[in-house]
């Protein structure tokens, strides 16, 4: 799918709302923090930013991302 999952691990406290929300089971827990393993099959519903207690979870849509690295890369 079309977008890159990403989990801020400081800010993660591991109360899995994110596992139990995702309909396409992106996000595993690992060691008390969520790890977004399957960003393939991410959708954008956000349902997993919603949810998050502590905003740790940010989606980037993949054309915008190559777009990103198209003009910043270095
Ligand atoms: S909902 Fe947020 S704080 Fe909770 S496990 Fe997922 S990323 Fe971590
Ligand atoms: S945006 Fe939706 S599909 Fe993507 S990781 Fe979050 S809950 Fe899962």
């Amino acid at each position: 799918m079309g977008y890159k999952v990403h989990v801020d691990q400081v800010k993660c406290i591991g109360c899995a709302q994110c596992y139990a929300v995702c309909p396409n089971k992106v996000f595993v827990i690992d060691d008390k923090k969520s790890i977004p393993a399957n960003t393939d099959k991410c959708v954008g519903c956000r349902a997993c930013i919603v949810r998050c207690p502590t905003a740790a979870i940010v989606i980037i849509p993949r054309d915008v991302e190559a777009l990103y690295a198209r003009f910043y890369a270095t």
